[in-house]
């Protein structure tokens, strides 16, 4: 069987291969590109420099952070990227953005959103992919982070907004699932769903100089909620921390609590075990989509399709029969 890292690249990437491992952001944009390609050939190329590169990723802090529109996503993320930058990090913004892919626009925006971070050559920002399907693009979102890692972030921010299901899938390719709140105490709770909320290794509230009584109280009614709900982790209680972006109040707080997370879930082996679980859920994934592809593109089924559908659309063939069928078919 290959190992990974035998693989070489394409020719025409070494260059590029270099350049990324060098860390050099220009090339790591251009990586990018080409694993986001839809292109056939692209792919191709993309599959091989994916190969080369993860033994060279692997090696950051992957941290998933989620909150509506206007809550104050790119204010904190700026603001804790500067801060971490300080620290001698160097720190990469990734997004899983739905509307994206719905709509062709972006609730997220571009790299303008973080205008100081985005001037740091220690900062690599890049926005959601476009096009393709919220699975389509947290795929490449979960590839664009190999390719961070292996350029030498060893921070790694994915962002995505509360919509569907984009926190379950940044979730499922992040360290940490921060949860970002706004504190309207009380009613605002009961609009987060419980399945949401047992994601979240950590909640904070944001705006906490605007009402800090009323950011202190949403907190309180926090902490209750959660004990309620089965918590991620079974070595983790998940805090619930109040702060400002704006005003750069709570940060080093929020960083000791990530960094005592990461000591917790290391020390239990639970951290390595989580990436392991994503791994698979990942490969699954892939066999999946790719089982689905392999369907809708055999010969056989595309000519039978529309008679079974219509079959069953006239209560002249049960479901399960024309699935049955169908995939019978597309197997022989
Ligand atoms: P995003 O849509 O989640 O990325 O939110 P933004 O970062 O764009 O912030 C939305 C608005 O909230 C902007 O006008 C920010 O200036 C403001 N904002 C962000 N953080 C804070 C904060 O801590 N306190 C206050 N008062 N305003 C904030």
């Amino acid at each position: 069987m290959p190992e990974l890292g035998q693989s070489a690249v394409d020719a025409q990437d070494l260059a590029l291969f270099e350049g990324l491992l060098a860390g050099n952001r220009r090339e790591l944009a251009k990586a990018i590109t080409l694993v986001e390609s839809t292109r056939r050939d692209h792919a191709l190329r993309a599959q091989k420099l994916l190969d080369a590169v993860l033994p060279h990723a692997g090696r950051s802090l992957r941290l998933g952070i989620s909150g509506v529109p206007g809550v104050g996503k790119s204010t904190f993320i700026e603001a804790l990227g500067l801060y971490l930058i300080g620290r001698g990090h160097r720190i990469a913004v990734l997004a899983v953005d739905p509307s994206s892919t719905l709509h062709g626009g972006s609730i997220l925006g571009d790299k303008t959103r973080m205008e100081l971070l985005s001037q740091r050559t220690e900062a690599f920002i890049r926005p959601s992919p476009s096009s393709g399907s919220l699975g389509g693009v947290a795929a490449h979102t979960r590839e664009a982070l190999l390719l961070c890692e292996a350029a030498g972030y060893d921070i790694i921010i994915v962002e995505t907004v509360g919509v569907g299901q984009s926190e379950t899938a940044v979730a499922g390719m992040t360290d940490c699932f921060v949860l970002l709140q706004l504190p309207n105490a009380g009613d605002d709770l009961q609009a987060i769903k419980k399945g949401i909320m047992e994601l979240a290794d950590l909640v904070v509230f944001n705006k906490a100089d605007i009402d800090p009584a009323a950011a202190q109280l949403a907190a309180a009614q926090m902490r209750s909620a959660l004990s309620m709900l089965h918590p991620a982790s079974p070595n983790w209680k998940p805090p619930v921390l109040t702060l400002s972006a704006m005003r750069k109040d709570g940060l080093v707080e929020f960083w000791q609590t990530i960094e005592k997370f990461r000591t917790t879930l290391g020390a239990s082996g639970e951290f390595e075990a989580r990436r392991r679980h994503q791994a698979l859920a990942w490969m699954w994934q892939l066999i999946d989509a790719g089982l689905r592809s392999h369907f809708h593109q055999a010969p056989a089924v595309m000519s039978e399709l529309q008679d079974t559908t219509a079959a069953v659309e006239a209560g002249r063939m049960t479901p399960a029969e024309a699935a049955r069928r169908l995939l019978d078919i597309s197997a022989g």
